[in-house]
């Protein structure tokens, strides 16, 4: 006779309160395989996570197993961490480290040979032995490199994992996105070979599902990979994880925010501890929670000040815009700026201006003194609302009627931050009618614009490129002798507690595209806060002082890494809907002890696909208090973000 098994299983998909079911079998299934039940009318994937006993209840039979090997347990117990630590369901947490499409038959590739890799001929510099040297030192888990652009770091990764593979162990590394970033994936293929698995974000469902299936193969063969792409890589199943890179690991991308709202590199410890894998963290401007990390001794930290072609990185050279006399021919470009581009164009080399859009969001500040226009309870700088008139204060709601002087110096000439790159664009046209311009942005970027541009950049058939966030990463270009920043109030005056560290990151990115060649090259920065911590410590490269200022500003006003957020934000189909929910649960919040609830006040964006969106801020030095709140939402119009990297 047939014996009757019964398992515990958790769905894939969300299921509301249902979190773990028991359904029997005849089959003998181990944790970590893949079924089909039914639940309900339907039919979901799920995933063994238990032989459990008989019930008391009536239970459904298993449809079908997969025919797929069992997922390693570390991927369990790190889906157990997530659904905990992120106080979401378990079945998000499977939901984010499973491919789409699994029920699919997918043709097999056939595999190749995997052959031990070859690293580049050329020697390490002392620099990078040194840091691989510390690395094999430490007996922490986790290592931060803080390595200037072009300092080779690309370089240290490579023989990390030449050193895993070695020792037949796999590696992660994850890039924050592989458009932006070839020359990574380029580097590793050309050194490991068929033993890497890149995924990226343009891959199709089929495409993703098959690197997954050839990941999954090499567990069950037990041979060694190396998987590079994105954060969702990290969930790879991989044979004996050895080693965990996260390059440019200060990254937005690194956060996801939607359904399961985790962060790689909490996420990446945790799966290096359960593996006893060790994790690299990589960039040149770290955040500043990770220098505090390195700090107290959680995490050991190497730097490498130098270059490897030994050309030291320019000084910014900082333009002070409330001084009128700096712009002769234009509004918004200074003739100290405009001249250099001139220079450049004139002598066959290339400039890049760098623009940020998401400031456009209207900050205010005074022309003539910088002074910004800031909340009084929170100093964060107030939004403009035109339909409203009036400024708000998008943590405490706060507002007020726009101001007509300058309380600082009595000017009368206010002015809202933003302009877009297409005005510049136009404005360079007008000025520099024989110059060859190109622009680069969100709305002008589809994989084969950013292709075409970058080709023509290398081809030397654009001189100018104007461009948003797109041109601040990965270009890696060596006639690039100017860069000018537009403006860089916009990311400094942006309503968050990250936008100082956010500006001295993309001060330091856009001017790292200059002097990768034979040259040191210029830097330029258009600013109306010419004596700004950040501003000026990204001019000068100084990591260390901006991040100990930053970071006593943090304790001071009580921000991570010295307290834990929490943004809960409420959705409505009415703005007196979101309102009174979002203060009836403020209202409770206050109450209690161990934490302080702010607000509610509108989002940064309030009207979101026709919904209204109010937030409260929680903060914490006791993480779980938070964690309970997350999982005790009132109701579904409700959702927690739990360490959200900022508060717009
Ligand atoms: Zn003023
Ligand atoms: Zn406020």
């Amino acid at each position: 006779m047939e014996t009757t098994r019964y398992y515990l299983v958790a769905p894939v998909t969300y299921l509301g309160a249902a979190q773990r079911l028991t359904y029997h079998s005849a089959l003998e299934l181990e944790a970590g395989r893949i079924v089909e039940a039914p639940v309900g009318r339907r039919q979901l994937l799920g995933v063994v996570l238990a032989a459990s006993p008989k019930p008391a209840f009536a239970t459904k039979p298993i449809t079908r197993a997969l025919a797929l090997p069992p997922l390693p347990s570390d991927l369990h117990l790190l889906a157990d961490w997530m659904a905990d630590y992120y106080a979401s369901p378990v079945s998000s947490a499977w939901g984010a480290m499973l491919p789409a499409g699994l029920t699919r038959k997918r043709r097999d590739k056939s595999d190749s040979e995997i052959s031990p890799g070859h690293l580049p001929e050329h020697a390490l510099t002392p620099e990078q032995n040194r840091v691989l040297e510390e690395i094999g030192a430490s007996s922490q888990l986790c290592h931060l490199i803080q390595g200037v652009t072009g300092s080779g770091k690309t370089r240290i990764y490579l023989e990390l994992t030449a050193q895993a593979l070695a020792r037949n162990q796999s590696v992660i590394v994850l890039v924050p996105e592989i458009i932006l970033t070839p020359q990574i994936v380029g580097a590793f293929e050309e050194a490991f070979g068929p033993a890497v698995l890149a995924s990226h974000s343009k891959l199709t469902e089929a495409e993703r599902h098959r690197v997954w299936l050839q990941a999954m193969d090499s567990v069950t063969q037990g041979t060694p990979r190396v998987i590079v792409g994105p954060r969702s890589c990290l969930f790879m199943p991989v044979s004996k994880l050895g080693l965990i890179v996260i390059d440019e690991c200060h990254e937005s991308t690194y956060k996801q925010e939607q359904h399961l709202r985790y962060h790689a590199l909490p996420t990446a410890a945790r799966r290096a501890r359960i593996a006893g894998a060790k994790l690299v963290l990589g960039s040149a401007t770290p955040g500043v929670v990770e220098v505090q990390l390195a700090g107290v001794g959680r995490i050991s930290y190497s730097k490498i000040l130098q270059r490897v072609n030994n050309i030291p990185q320019s000084q910014g050279k900082i333009l002070d815009m409330r001084n009128k006399d700096l712009f002769t021919s234009s509004k918004f470009i200074t003739q100290q700026l405009l001249s250099a581009v001139e220079d450049t164009v004139s002598s066959g080399r290339q400039a890049l201006l760098y623009i940020n859009r998401r400031g456009s969001a209207s900050s205010q500040v005074c022309s003539d003194c910088g002074h910004v226009t800031t909340c009084p309870n929170c100093l964060l700088p107030l939004t403009f609302h035109a339909d409203l008139l009036r400024f708000i204060c998008h943590h405490c709601n706060f507002r007020m009627p726009a101001p007509a002087i300058c309380p600082e110096c009595n000017g009368s000439d206010l002015r809202l931050l933003g302009g877009g790159t297409k005005r510049i664009e136009d404005e360079l046209v007008r000025l520099l009618p024989h110059a060859r311009i190109a622009r680069l942005d969100r709305d002008s970027a589809t994989l084969a614009h950013l292709k075409s541009v970058y080709s023509q950049l290398r081809q030397g058939k654009i001189d100018i490129l104007v461009g948003t966030q797109m041109i601040a990463k990965g270009l890696d270009l060596p006639t690039v002798d100017t860069v000018g920043i537009i403006n860089a109030d916009t990311m400094l005056h942006l309503p968050d507690f990250t936008a100082a560290e956010r500006t001295y990151q993309l001060i330091s990115q856009v001017s790292g595209r200059a002097g990768r060649g034979d040259r040191p090259g210029q830097i330029f920065i258009q600013t109306y806060s010419p004596d700004h911590p950040a501003i000026t410590a990204a001019a000068s490269s100084d990591f260390d002082s901006f991040a100990a200022r930053e970071l006593e500003a943090r304790r001071l006003l009580g921000y991570p890494p010295y307290v834990y957020l929490l943004k809960l934000t409420i959705r409505a189909s009415s703005r007196e809907a979101a309102t009174s929910a979002a203060e009836k649960y403020a209202a409770a919040l206050k109450r209690r002890t161990g934490i302080v609830a702010i607000g509610p006040a509108p989002a940064f964006l309030e009207i979101q696909r026709g919904s209204y969106h109010w937030v409260i801020t929680v903060k914490s030095k006791n993480r779980p208090l938070l964690t309970e709140i997350a999982h005790s939402l009132p109701d579904p119009h409700w959702t927690a973000d739990l360490d959200p990297i900022n508060l717009l």
